[in-house]
């Protein structure tokens, strides 16, 4: 391990005193606060990022498949935030842990939290909890080099997995169970993964829907990408995609999946490639195996539309029986509850009014701990935007009080010491920027994006060495 960093001396203060933000996690939602109010230009703003592992970009870096680089590209607007001049980078900091949110709170005039959904939904079923049935929280945690994911391991040497949920996540477990090895190594899956899936003698992975084909959560474009990314076709029963009740009042994304859908279930997979099943109208009733998952029981469902043309699932009361030795769930996140922060557990999210914490002086939320997990990258530039609005409304009309500092006060120094001395393995934009330039210099020589690092010691070495901490 690298020696610990050390605190320089400051160089320049700002003449106008600015309000002083703390965004606590640097995912989309992050970054997107962050912009909102280093953008504006009704009031001075310093934000100060902290995020608890060593590297930014929350799930960009650990959420987002590997196989699907274009989205990834985001990063380079989050890069831009961080340019900002009245923006740092404070890495590897738990708040929780490190430092507490009351601390927080006594130094920052806003906390604003886009500290997304750690954790996974339950399907409360017999045999969840079975060896072989996985979270797909954890599966893509996994792939995707999450330091926190990277010592699990996943037994892929049956023949079929089963993924319950018909949501884009599912499509993403699907279809990297599903790719071939040359091209998930052109990618910047982790390596643990890129081995093991190499190996891995799964040849059918099944997605199961519990609602009908016009119901998945899936999009039209990772719907339609599935043969070309998995190189098999797709297989879907064509009885299940027929004629969908109330299909002329369906929206057009749900129209357009089932015209993708149709169009799968016109062409047989060939026999014996390696390939994506979507199954429809199952809800999963049981795992169940001897000492680890051998089969699900699925019921059949009807569906039923209701007066507001809300479709639901109706157990028929037949069962069906679906061997497989893998099950991944892939039911939705779900927020977990912070540093005694109110907590709504129906839903998983944070209580709030358009982000602004309910019960709380100066605290604020983004993201899917705002609003639960739902919409893709850019939906959390709305949600952020909506959060930045509230905040400085509150500071308009005095609902928001800065701290009275005193002349004396120096945040620039002040913070930098204080978190020295909580958490000597600090990492700054500058260590990032090491971590990432190593990352990607070790891609280069193999034809990747970059070659994760997933150890954080192996983070601290490169970021710690060589960075440098100044205020700001
Ligand atoms: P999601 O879109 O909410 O899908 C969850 C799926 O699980 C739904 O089909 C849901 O069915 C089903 N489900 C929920 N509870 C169930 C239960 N108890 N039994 C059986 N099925 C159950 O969640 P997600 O796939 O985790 O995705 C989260 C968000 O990230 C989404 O907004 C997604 O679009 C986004 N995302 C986007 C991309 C991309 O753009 N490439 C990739 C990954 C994720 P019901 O509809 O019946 O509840």
């Amino acid at each position: 391990m690298s020696q610990p960093v050390t605190s320089q001396p400051v160089t320049a203060r700002t003449q106008v005193e600015p309000l002083i933000v703390a965004v606590v996690g640097s995912g989309p939602s992050g970054f997107y606060a962050a912009s909102s109010l280093l953008e504006q230009t009704a009031v001075p703003v310093r934000v100060d990022m902290y995020e608890r592992l060593a590297t930014p970009w929350g799930l960009v870096r650990s959420g987002v498949a590997p196989d699907h680089p274009k989205i990834k590209t985001v990063s380079g607007v989050y890069e831009q935030i961080a340019a900002h001049e009245n923006f740092r980078f404070f890495g590897n900091v738990h708040i929780g842990r490190d430092v507490t949110r009351e601390e927080l709170t006594a130094r920052y005039d806003a906390v604003l939290y886009a500290v997304g959904t750690q954790t996974d939904r339950r399907l409360g079923i017999p045999g969840e909890d079975l060896p072989g049935s996985v979270s797909a929280v954890d599966f893509v945690g996994w792939y995707n080099g999450h330091p926190e994911y990277a010592g699990y391991t996943f037994d892929l040497t049956g023949e079929r997995a089963v993924v319950i949920g018909a949501g884009n996540v599912a499509l993403d477990v699907a279809r990297l169970l599903c790719s071939p090895y040359e091209r998930l190594a052109r990618t910047d899956i982790a390596d643990h993964a890129l081995t093991a899936l190499r190996e891995s003698t799964i040849t059918e992975v099944m997605v199961v829907g519990r609602r009908g084909a016009a119901q998945a959560a899936f999009t039209t474009p990772e719907l339609r990408e599935l043969p070309e990314f998995t190189e098999s076709g797709v297989d879907v029963d064509p009885a299940e995609v027929a004629q969908q009740p109330g299909e002329d009042a369906l929206s057009r994304s749900a129209k357009r999946n089932l015209a993708v859908l149709r169009g799968y279930a016109a062409t047989p997979v060939p026999p014996g490639a390696r390939h994506v099943t979507l199954r429809f109208q199952r809800t999963p009733l049981e795992i169940r195996g001897d000492g680890r998952v051998e089969e699900v029981v699925f019921a059949r469902n009807e569906l039923k539309v209701d007066a507001d043309g809300w479709v639901s699932a109706v157990d028929t009361g037949e069962r069906e029986t679906v061997p497989a030795s893998l099950v991944l769930r892939a039911v939705g996140y779900r927020g977990v509850a912070f540093g005694g922060l109110p907590f709504d557990e129906r839903r998983g999210v944070i209580p709030n009014d358009q982000g602004r914490v309910q019960g709380t002086e100066r605290e604020y939320v983004a993201g899917w701990i705002k609003r639960g997990p739902t919409g893709i990258i850019g939906t959390n530039r709305k949600c952020a935007a909506e959060t930045v609005t509230r905040l400085l409304a509150d500071l308009a009309d005095g609902s928001l009080r800065r701290h009275d500092r005193g002349v004396a006060f120096d945040h620039d120094v002040e913070i930098v010491s204080w978190l020295l001395e909580r958490q000597p393995h600090l990492v700054t934009a500058d260590g990032w920027a090491l971590i990432d330039a190593a990352e990607r210099a070790a891609g280069a020589v193999s034809g990747r994006p970059r070659v994760k690092l997933v150890l954080t010691d192996e983070l601290l070495d490169i970021a710690l060495e060589r960075q440098s901490v100044t205020p700001r």
